[in-house]
């Protein structure tokens, strides 16, 4: 539309011109000239670039094709490197022949381009067609080379714009088995897109260090003091706050945990330096361990550089390991003894995960941490099951703390139960570093180890 708004405005400066010398200027040879190298020249345009004059100009709406080769990073071992590029060139020239116009934007191994069509069939006929083609490249039984596509109907939208639907389209082709090709679904979509934006932001969050971390305080009823406090991870997007049950899944599908647990115990350490240097008695900060971070070959080395940077004593830190993160683990109790060595470990959500009772027979864990599920139970079953956990837990000699306590009631109960130490909202929420050191500060001598 652009381009037909172009050549016509381009056209009329040109007659105007034409006037104004014939008319103003008197030179009327000149214009007359000038008129008809405008014409011959329009004339030669339209029928050298008739086709592609017809495509801009054409009606019919457009689709965006994401193409993605398949398994490339086997295409690149199986075959080699320039044999390889050579394929995605050949693969880029048969997409180019096939759609004829338009433009073809490659990255690596990615083609994208946009398709004007009448009927849906034209586009699956066109890719059928090149995938016929390619077919032909490899000429391999072993490796076949194959491309998978997602398609967004943009119909009068900007396709720029839906970039990011193709691809996931192209995405969800790639998990069908038989199928190359899907068409982009707002239903699904909306889901992956939401988990799109949340791990692009998480990414900028890690490159512009806009996490936060938040701190929960644990509290001993017996004691009537802070024992401890657990750190929790923010992200602060626009000013809002954004906690970690909004992300943490994604984050931990997608990898990035191992990021996010190494700058959380970073900025943990620093802050630890900063309460040890201003005198505050605070006690064991627990921070999360993913699953993912888990099993990270050089997660224990950064741990004890940053230990060994910050002055970090082993009593200053705790390492809580979700049942989640051990479940997947092949050999948990060998990571877990490895672990303890040199760091308190303590369990976190027990009760929730596959492996609650096995996890019991590791005796180098020092905390278990009772999911919030058994403390807000209320039926009888339940005040058994939570019953018996606790005595169980004690029996074995682990400490025991009692997670999302958020009533007097439940408080009172689980004291008179023997489970002292509660985090919950009842004690407190989750709060920012000044906010934790205030409280720290107020509850004065009774902390401490
Ligand atoms: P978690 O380790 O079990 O942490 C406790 C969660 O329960 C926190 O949610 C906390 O804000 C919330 N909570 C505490 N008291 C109450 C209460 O009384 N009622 C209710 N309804 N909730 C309460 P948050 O911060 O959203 O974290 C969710 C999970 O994300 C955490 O569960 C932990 O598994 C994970 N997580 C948090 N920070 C990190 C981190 O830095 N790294 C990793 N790998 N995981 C993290
Ligand atoms: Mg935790
Ligand atoms: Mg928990």
């Amino acid at each position: 539309m652009r381009n037909k708004i172009g050549f016509i405005f381009y056209n009329l400066i040109l007659f105007f011109l034409c006037i104004f010398i014939y008319v103003f200027l008197n030179l009327h040879v000149v214009a007359i000239c000038c008129l008809v190298i405008v014409i011959v020249y329009d004339i030669a345009f339209l029928t050298l670039c008739s086709i592609k004059f017809k495509y801009y100009t054409m009606g019919g709406k457009k689709a965006l094709i994401y193409a993605n080769i398949d398994n490339s990073k086997l295409l690149k071992l199986y075959y080699g490197n320039t044999k390889e590029k050579e394929i995605i060139k050949k693969i880029y020239n048969i997409i180019k022949e096939q759609i004829k116009y338009g433009p073809v934007k490659t990255f690596g191994d990615t083609y994208v381009f946009v398709y004007k069509y009448y009927n849906k069939s034209e586009i699956i006929s066109l890719i059928n067609k090149i995938n016929n083609e390619i077919a032909l490249i490899s000429n391999d039984t072993v490796f076949n080379v194959t491309v998978s596509f997602g398609i967004q109907l943009c119909n009068k939208e900007n396709y720029e714009i839906n970039e990011n639907k193709a691809a996931l389209a192209c995405n969800n082709a790639k998990k069908q088995e038989m199928n190359l090709y899907s068409f982009f679904d707002d239903q699904d979509g909306e889901e992956q897109l939401r988990e799109k934006r949340i791990l692009d932001s998480l990414a900028r969050a890690l490159k512009n260090n806009e996490f936060q971390i938040f701190y929960q305080p644990k509290f001993d009823y017996k004691q009537n003091k802070i024992v401890g406090s657990e750190a929790l991870a923010r992200l602060v997007q626009n000013g809002e706050i954004i906690p970690a049950k909004d992300f943490i899944d994604i984050a931990e599908k997608y990898g990035v945990t191992i990021s996010l647990d190494k700058y959380v115990l970073k900025e943990v350490c620093k802050k630890i330096n900063e309460l040890k240097k201003n005198n505050i008695p605070f006690n064991t900060i627990s921070i999360n361990v993913s699953r993912n971070t888990l099993c990270e070959e050089s997660m224990m080395e950064y741990y004890e550089s940053m230990f060994k940077k910050y002055d970090i004593k082993k009593n200053d830190i705790e390492l809580e390991v979700t049942e989640r993160s051990i479940s997947g683990y092949n050999t948990p109790f060998v990571k877990i003894r490895e672990l303890s060595k040199k760091f308190n470990v303590s369990i976190d959500d027990f009760g929730v995960g596959n492996s609650s009772l096995s996890m019991l027979m590791e005796d180098k864990v020092k905390t278990i941490k009772i999911d919030r599920q058994f403390v807000i139970d209320k039926s009888e079953s339940g005040k058994i099951i939570l019953d018996n956990m606790i005595k169980l837990i004690q029996s074995l000699g682990f400490e025991i703390v009692a997670e999302g306590v958020e009533t007097e009631e439940q408080k009172e109960y689980l004291k008179v139960k023997g489970c002292n130490v509660i985090q919950g909202y009842y004690f407190s929420k989750p709060l920012s570093f000044e906010d934790y050191k205030n409280e720290l500060v107020k509850w004065g001598d009774n902390n401490g180890s």
